[in-house]
This record gives structure tokens, C-alpha cells and sequence, in this order.
């Protein structure tokens, strides 16, 4: 008896290397490795007519072609790989793309959005995203050390995700058509700019991948193209419209376990960030802050410069937020360094 006010945890384990769990007739759950903190992604591929139609793909990287290869040659064998959804441009859901899609010959799907983002992201060079990098965290009023760093590393978004193959744009006119049943498309900005998810109502099974993860709070992070850039605000109008999500419904994330309880969650998930709206409007005070401060208040330990990148980026994200409704405003720069004050 599922609860209305619990997340319950589906009773099943996760996949083994090599292996699919099947979470309905047509849709088969992959588990793999990523080199993370968060250090696995969930995969899936659907039974269609036409074959196997995939979801998401990993970074590129020698253990992803591994893995990708152990089931090509296990579970997926003797039947062909007709598809490859694309449901967001983050690296290891969309860095393996161009090559599976190179071994497998099948068609790659993607939403517009993410689509031109993954490209933007590309086609920087070394030199053009280090000295976006180091401007973003100039900005942001990290440390030296930091700032070096992202000056040297260059195109980290290159490293992890290899070149976009041909790709198919959908629409939320589209579906993916499968054995059992028929997934409607749906795009949402916050986590990433224009998300996939797929829902088939009939069957009551939501695949959120980023969005409404159940154990971490998805990232949601400033863009470096926009700094001042409100994602947050995407993301809670996300939030809000999944808050009505039936008790009854599975949710099945790119990271974690399937669960229901998914407008549970949503409200969880809201609450998260309203403590922390909460706990910066607080923080700040009479005393101008700058981006760093704000991170170091959110994230007080100690991070890898791939963990300060997503940190200091998702703590803009809220001081923008507190800009946009009215709780906080641009203070004169410091040093290079933008500052937010008290309203
Ligand atoms: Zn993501």
C-alpha cells in the first residue's frame, strides 16, 4: 500500500554490470560507472518493434565503451538498436552519443534546446572556455588557486563529451512509440535548459532522468553564458507543477532507485531550496556578499575543482533567484567581483 505522504524506494535491486532490470514490459533499467562523487548514471532501453531504443548514453570514455559493449554483446545482442534518445546536454547523459551512435548506425533524438547547448558547449576552444572560466569565477570572487586552475584546464566539457553525431530534433508533438505502450515528450529548463522527460500515463510510469532525483537535489547551476541567468526559477515552476503528481506514479531517475512518491518529492525538493534562499537572505544581512561567500555558507567542505565548479555556480543560481524576486541587489563590484546587498 504506497503512501500519499512517502517516497517509497521500488523493491528492486539495481542492475549489475552488464545486465538490465526490467521495470516494465518494454523498459529495461542499465546502471553505469561514472569517475564522480556521484559516480554511476541510469541508462534505459526500450523494447520497440523496430529493436532497442536507448536512453542516454554516458561520458565518452574508455569504461563507457566497456560497458556499452558488454551489453551490445549480452542483453541487447541479436536485435538492432533503432534509436538513441538524448535527454539533456550534461556529459553522461550526452557524451557517448556520437559514439554509439558511430557503432550502432541508429539515429540519435534530441530536443532543440540542449541540442544548440551541447553544440555552444563544443565549439569553445581551450583558450575561449578557460578565459570564459576565469572570468565566470573572477566574478564569483573564488579563490586564486581556483581561478588558475579553470584558466589552465581549457575545454573540460570537450574532454567528456566526444563530437555530436548527426542529430534528429523532437518536439513535444512527438512519441516514442514501444512494445507496451507510448511515451509523450516533455521539456522543462532548470537542472539544463530544455530537459527531457517521458511519461506514459496509461501505464503511470514518469522517467524524470535529472529532475526530480530522489536521493540529491539536482544541480541547478548559473549558466556561464549568462551569469545572472535565473535558472532557479525554472526549476521551482518545475517543481510546482509535479507537486500533484499521484502517490501511485513511478519515478524513474537517471540517478539513484525508481520510487513513488514523486509529488512528495517535488515538495521536498522545494523546500530545499527555499531553506536556502532562507539561509543566504540571512547570511547576508548588512554586509554585501559576493558568490564565493555564498558558497562557502552553502557547501562548507572541502570540493574538487569539479565539485567548486557546480558549487559556486549553484549558489549564483540562488543569488540570482534572490535578485529576481526582489530580495537582494547588484552592489557595486569589488575587485572584479560582483557583490549582492540587502533590498
Ligand atoms: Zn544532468
Amino acid at each position: 500500500m504506497l503512501d500519499n505522504d512517502k517516497m517509497t524506494a521500488l523493491a528492486l535491486a539495481p542492475p549489475a554490470a552488464g545486465a538490465m532490470q526490467k521495470l516494465a514490459d518494454d523498459l529495461y533499467w542499465i546502471r553505469f560507472t561514472l569517475p564522480f562523487r556521484l559516480n554511476h548514471i541510469n541508462l534505459f532501453a526500450f523494447d520497440t518493434d523496430d529493436g532497442w531504443l536507448l536512453l542516454d548514453c554516458g561520458i565518452n570514455a574508455a569504461a563507457t565503451a566497456d560497458q556499452w559493449q558488454a551489453l551490445l554483446d549480452g542483453p541487447l545482442a541479436g536485435r538492432p538498436i533503432c534509436g538513441i534518445i538524448v535527454s539533456h546536454y550534461h556529459a553522461d547523459h550526452v557524451g557517448y552519443a556520437g559514439a554509439l551512435a558511430a557503432r550502432t548506425g541508429a539515429p540519435v533524438y534530441m530536443g532543440a534546446v540542449e541540442h544548440k547547448q551541447a553544440q555552444w558547449g563544443l565549439g569553445q576552444t581551450d583558450g575561449e572556455y578557460a578565459a570564459m572560466m576565469g572570468a565566470a569565477y573572477q566574478r564569483f570572487g573564488l579563490a586564486d588557486t581556483h581561478i588558475a586552475a579553470a584558466q589552465n584546464a581549457g575545454n573540460y566539457y570537450r574532454f567528456l563529451v566526444g563530437d555530436l553525431p548527426n542529430v534528429t530534433i523532437v518536439t513535444e508533438k512527438d512519441q516514442f512509440i514501444t512494445k507496451a505502450g507510448c511515451w509523450q515528450i516533455r521539456f522543462d529548463a532548470g537542472h539544463s535548459p530544455g530537459h527531457m522527460s517521458l511519461t506514459d500515463s496509461a501505464r503511470k510510469l514518469h522517467i524524470c532522468v535529472d529532475f526530480l532525483l530522489p536521493r540529491i537535489s539536482p544541480n541547478i547551476s548559473a549558466r556561464l553564458r549568462d551569469l545572472d541567468d535565473d535558472m532557479l526559477a525554472d526549476y521551482l515552476h518545475y517543481l510546482d507543477s509535479m507537486m500533484d503528481c499521484p502517490a501511485d506514479w513511478l519515478i524513474i531517475p537517471g540517478h539513484d532507485w525508481p520510487y513513488f512518491g514523486g509529488g512528495v518529492r517535488a515538495a521536498q525538493l522545494a523546500a530545499h531550496h527555499a531553506a536556502r534562499l532562507e539561509q543566504l537572505c540571512t547570511m547576508i544581512g548588512d554586509k554585501p556578499a559576493s558568490t564565493n561567500d555564498a558558497m562557502l555558507a552553502l557547501f562548507p567542505f572541502e570540493m574538487t575543482g569539479h565539485e567548486v565548479f557546480f558549487a559556486s555556480c549553484e549558489a549564483r543560481a540562488h543569488l540570482n533567484h534572490l535578485v529576481t524576486t526582489g530580495h537582494l541587489q547588484h552592489a557595486d563590484r569589488k575587485n572584479g567581483v560582483d557583490l549582492f546587498a540587502k533590498c
